[in-house]
């Protein structure tokens, strides 16, 4: 039976927020407790989105343990993002660090403790005192199950303030009228196969991660990046895709996580000859340099003869020397990964590691209010009314081209606040709702009869795992011109092919056919953003690194070719054309003085 308008239900509200992760229950949290009527969509339940897995912290420099401040936090994060980040955003953020986690820290959250009471923190790659001297410790935990702390407290004052959820409903796409303001979304009820249209004066996307794109990755399955896709269709540009984190620590072979408080705590990497090989790297971090930087010299040994195992193609991370007692206080979920998915005990042996997909620092463009910006006019950031971004979706941008950990616990916490109130704001001033154009479902009911009407057609998981091969290869940690300018033909001609998915099975109770099919549309989206904008960076930047640009001879100082001259700006995809613009990065913040570029060592 196919999809019809006169079958659909409409629902009014006065926000709806795509996504139950950390970031969409934070700003949820801020509207339900304005008296505001707000509906969170969710595909899974609330607390099975991906910020439960969220392991190692929330930076913020609280200096708990060892002497911190913001400005030390800024200059970090500035220095991270390889100077990619907008300055404005990041002070922004790393002032409202302490006070966002203190937040956090009265609504329940079981942080670990010091013995005198305080918020426990660790060391974190990246995270220094006094301006790279030494490591600070900065990342406040839970164990290693910070996000699973944060996400359940977050749920648990989202009943209390009567947030309504919507579990497993899986929103489809943004509706904009006639001016171009976002006034509702389309969405799926997994349950019953039905397609409603649920009305508001704000729309806020807290869909996540788009990790899936990658063959081997960290995330969880449904980090499909469906904001992206419904951003990315309806005529918003995707901004620096090509910037995607690998975790230096994934399980070999598992592409589970094992977070960077493992070494957070002091555990160490080995290459083949038993040697610490962070040393010659990053003399001053060693182990605890930026993911970025972990990552390329990992794949770096492994490429030179010095990884282990029977094919060379891993290194090892020890941890035996922490002690079987701070290994099961501080990391007892490390511990049962080790066991459960790699079959060793890390109180006794080291654990193969590779370099995993785990971030992307790119997303939906957004100011600090969460607003989404295009270009417009002349004009860079003008606002698209009714819409905003915040979490692992958007970009705002504080992680430029490499996010330090524990930074987007923190950016779910800071932007989710600033969203909220900002759409609180909004709300009391605008008291109806602008009219649903009368075309409100249509794209979502084309896209769903053209799959219901094809039997025949491709089945979606052989287009996605061809997707996740692509990315795989001509998107990884050392990249070539050559082999992007590939990736970008593949991608380009599986993007066809996604128009040719088709369904077997049309029945509409709980078909997750239909589910992955759609979710497939998001994935080449976010896949055609990053393919495209990374094969057109002629530079090194942060995680984006290409061997045709590397020690270029006119720019002696900068020791992996990163290109200032050229290159200080963000790149913003467009799905309808296939192609770029840029803008200008943002070097100034809001009150201190900017860090101008320089090289980048540790
Ligand atoms: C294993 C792992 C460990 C990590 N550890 C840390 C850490 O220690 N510190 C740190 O700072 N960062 C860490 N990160 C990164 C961080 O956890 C994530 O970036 C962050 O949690 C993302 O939160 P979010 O709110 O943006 O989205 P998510 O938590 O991914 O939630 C997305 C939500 O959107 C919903 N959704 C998606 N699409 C749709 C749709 N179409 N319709 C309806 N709902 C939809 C999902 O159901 C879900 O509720 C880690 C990430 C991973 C993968």
């Amino acid at each position: 039976m196919s999809y019809t308008s006169s079958s659909i239900t409409k629902r009014k509200f006065d926000v709806v927020i795509v996504g139950a992760g950390g970031s969409g229950m934070r700003a949820s949290l801020q509207l339900a407790r304005a008296g505001l009527n707000v509906a969170v969509l969710s595909k899974v339940f609330p607390t099975r989105s991906h910020t439960v897995a969220a392991q190692g912290g929330i930076g913020a420099s609280l200096g708990n343990m060892s002497e911190d401040n913001w400005h030390y936090h800024f200059y970090d994060t500035v220095k991270g993002s390889d100077w990619l980040g907008d300055q404005d955003a990041i002070e922004y953020m790393c002032r409202e660090a302490p006070k966002v986690v203190y937040e956090l820290e009265h609504f329940g959250m079981p942080f670990d403790r010091n013995p005198d009471g305080t918020i426990y923190q660790r060391p974190f790659g990246g995270h220094t005192a006094n301006y790279g001297e030494k490591p600070v410790q900065r990342a406040c935990a839970a164990a290693d199950r910070t996000g699973h702390a944060m996400l359940h407290t977050l749920y648990q004052q989202n009943v209390s303030a009567k947030t309504q959820f919507f579990v497993e409903w899986m929103a489809l796409d943004l509706i904009r009228d006639a001016e171009g303001d976002v006034v509702g979304v389309t969405a799926l009820e997994m349950e019953t196969g039905d397609l409603h249209i649920l009305q508001a004066k704000t729309v806020l996307l807290a869909t996540g991660g788009a990790g899936r794109i990658f063959a081997a990755s960290t995330n969880a399955f449904i980090n499909t990046g469906d904001g992206l896709g419904m951003a990315a269709r309806s005529g918003i540009p995707l901004q620096d895709m090509e910037f995607w984190q690998f975790h230096p620590t994934g399980v070999a072979g598992a592409g589970v996580l094992l977070t960077e408080g493992c070494r957070g705590e002091g555990a160490i990497l080995l290459n083949n000859k038993g040697e610490r090989f962070m040393e010659r790297y990053a003399p001053t971090l060693k182990d605890l340099a930026p993911r970025d930087f972990v990552s390329r010299s990992m794949d770096q040994e492994i490429k030179e003869g010095r990884g282990c195992g029977p094919n060379g193609d891993y290194v090892l991370l020890k941890l035996d020397h922490l002690g079987a007692e701070t290994i099961h206080k501080r990391l007892p979920s490390v511990y049962e990964i080790g066991v459960n998915f790699a079959n060793v005990d890390i109180t006794k042996e080291p654990i193969p590691v590779v370099p995993t997909i785990h971030y992307q620092m790119g997303g939906i463009p957004t100011n600090i209010n969460g607003q989404v910006v295009v270009q417009q006019n002349g004009n860079d950031r003008a606002i698209v009314n009714g819409l905003y971004a915040v979490g692992e979706c958007s970009c705002v941008s504080v992680h430029g081209a490499n996010r330090l950990g524990t930074n987007s616990l923190l950016d779910l916490l800071v932007f989710g606040k600033s969203a909220g109130n900002h759409i609180v704001e909004f709300a009391s001033r605008t008291k109806s709702h602008k009219e649903l154009p009368k075309d409100a479902a249509d794209k979502s009911l084309a896209r769903l009869n053209r799959l219901d009407s094809d039997a025949k057609g491709e089945y979606c998981q052989t287009v996605a795992n061809d997707i996740r091969a692509t990315m795989q290869q001509h998107a990884g940690v050392f990249r070539t011109q050559a082999s992007m300018d590939e990736g970008v033909r593949k991608i380009n001609a599986i993007r066809e092919r996604v128009g040719g998915i088709g369904l077997k099975d049309t029945s509409k109770v709980f078909n997750m056919a239909r589910i992955e099919a759609l979710e497939v549309e998001n994935l080449i989206e976010c896949a055609q953003a990053t393919m495209i904008s990374a094969a057109a960076r002629k530079e090194c930047r942060g995680a984006h690194t290409v061997k045709d640009y590397e020690h270029p001879a006119d720019h002696p100082t900068a020791p992996l070719g990163r290109d200032d001259a050229n290159w200080m700006k963000h790149t913003l995809w467009h799905s309808a054309s296939n192609s770029l613009t840029y803008k200008a990065v943002n070097l100034k913040p809001l009150t201190v003085e900017s860090v101008p570029p320089k090289v980048r060592t540790f």
